[in-house]
């Protein structure tokens, strides 16, 4: 590469100015556009020589950015969005430009210190012991593979040895995620335990699930997973009930709160999570309702030494990192090389201190909860579930799969809001999820009449 230049100057302070603008501004939703129309409007942008550091940016701010949904707006709320604090966010500008390894201790200890604390705040909310710790992974995805994988590890070290299959028990509103690392990535059967009429898995149901299998299948389970807030419903598993199952079978409890673990930190949902403090992991994505910026998922084990036993490398070239009794954040996840994703939700929590977030998690509550509130007093709409957190699924009456695509598209065409439709009990519907603190009751009362 070439020696840092005037043009790198010139460069760095324009990405700078860019980023100061982007976060201090409403950030317009933009629009996706298609393969053909980038080619057409950003071309060839790699050539032999290098377009330079203006042109590359001009295709950023003028081109390739606006084509890329701003999933911080405060109506955005499809999916589950993300609404990074701007400490979150121009922090993790600061962990680009520091070039820190986060994979080790040796490295990075610094880094590594700082994102524990902050995995640490995250274990007393959940009532984990005091031992518990993990790190950040790049989502809830590899935080739930991960899991499960030092699970069917520490079964078979417990067991000396394996069953023909090895089994989990989930329900039909368990993260995908889940689903795809036991079935396609690990190869293992899924048990899907009937939910109740919310589609929470309730500790009775596992009970009788497990109760109704053969002897071989039931002993070839070795985890269940709770969800601490479903994505579709946002509804919240029975842990405490599943977590005396759990114990009477000797399984790992793995308990997703990928977007809903963040209610622990509000008073006004706490007591939806009894049970939390009994999980053997538990993950939550701070880039989801913590207030971060992608990619970042708190991976926690109760056991640690479990974890490391699972996932720990072994190579000549990684025996300088292998030291006892230092923490090397790569120990605890499928992964090696790892950028300090956990640094940008760190300094943030702690410029504002852990009130602040409980503050503003209960924001978001009280914005869903009279949210719900519009739709249950609106005739047009109804409620799908009573929701649990601030995921809100309601239907628009008369409205079939088309009605729902046309009104999403002219919402995003006409720069309004994003909502996407999605299904329950076979029915076409859509959902508000709400992480972002800047959303307001209003907000939401401009979507729900516009479907009238
Ligand atoms: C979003 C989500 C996941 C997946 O997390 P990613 O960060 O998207 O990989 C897993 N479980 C639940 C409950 C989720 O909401």
């Amino acid at each position: 590469m070439h020696r840092y230049t005037p043009a790198d100057d010139r460069a760095l302070r324009a990405i700078a100015d860019y980023c100061l603008d982007r976060l201090a501004m409403e950030a317009p939703l933009d629009r996706p556009l298609s393969p053909a129309e980038l080619e057409d409007l950003a071309g060839q942008t790699v050539t032999p020589g290098g377009i330079g550091p203006d042109e590359a940016l001009r295709l950023w701010a003028d081109v390739l950015g606006p084509a890329c949904l701003s999933v911080d707006h405060p109506r955005y709320l499809s999916f589950i969005p993300s609404a990074p604090t701007k400490a979150a966010a121009s922090f993790d500008m600061l962990v680009g430009a520091s070039s820190v390894y986060g994979g080790s201790w040796l490295e990075g200890s610094g880094a590594v210190y700082a994102e524990n604390q902050a995995l640490r705040w995250i274990s007393d909310l959940a009532g984990l012991p005091a031992e518990a710790g993990g790190a950040f992974v790049q989502g809830g995805t590899i935080g739930n593979l991960s899991a499960l994988v030092a699970a069917r590890e520490s079964a078979s070290h417990k067991r000396g040895g394996r069953p023909r299959r090895w089994a989990v028990c989930v329900t039909e509103e368990t993260h995908s995620s889940v689903k795809h690392a036991l079935a396609v990535v690990m190869d293992v059967d899924v048990i899907e335990v009937p939910g109740d009429a919310r589609g929470r898995m309730l500790g009775t149901a596992l009970r009788d699930t497990v109760a109704a299998l053969g002897d071989e299948a039931r002993d070839s389970i070795f985890a269940v997973v709770a969800t601490a807030g479903t994505t579709n419903l946002g509804v919240v598993d029975d842990i405490a009930g599943i977590a005396d199952v759990a114990d009477e079978h000797g399984w790992w409890l793995h308990v997703d709160g990928a977007y809903g673990g963040a209610g622990l930190a509000a008073p006004s949902v706490r007591g939806l999570f009894a049970g939390v403090e009994r999980a053997d992991s538990f993950i939550v994505d701070p880039h989801k309702w913590l207030f971060a910026p992608f990619d970042s998922c708190a991976l926690i084990y109760r056991d640690p030494v479990q974890a490391r036993v699972a996932h720990t490398q072994h190579a000549s070239y990684l025996d300088p990192v292998t030291v006892e009794g230092e923490w090397n954040p790569s120990d605890f996840a499928i992964q090696l090389t790892r950028r300090a994703r956990g640094l940008p939700f760190w300094f943030s929590l702690a410029v504002h201190g852990a009130d602040a977030y409980r503050d503003a998690v209960e924001q978001t509550l009280t914005v869903a909860r009279a949210g719900a509130d519009l739709i249950r007093a609106a005739e047009h709409v109804q409620l799908l579930i009573e929701p649990d957190l601030t995921v809100l699924l309601f239907e628009r009456i008369g409205w079939d799969v088309d009605d729902y695509a046309r009104w999403g598209s002219e919402l995003l065409a006409d720069q309004i809001a994003f909502v996407t439709p999605t299904r329950h009990d076979g029915r076409v519907c859509t959902r508000f999820a709400i992480v972002n603190p800047l959303t307001t009751v209003d907000d939401l009362a401009l979507i729900i009449d516009s479907m009238r």
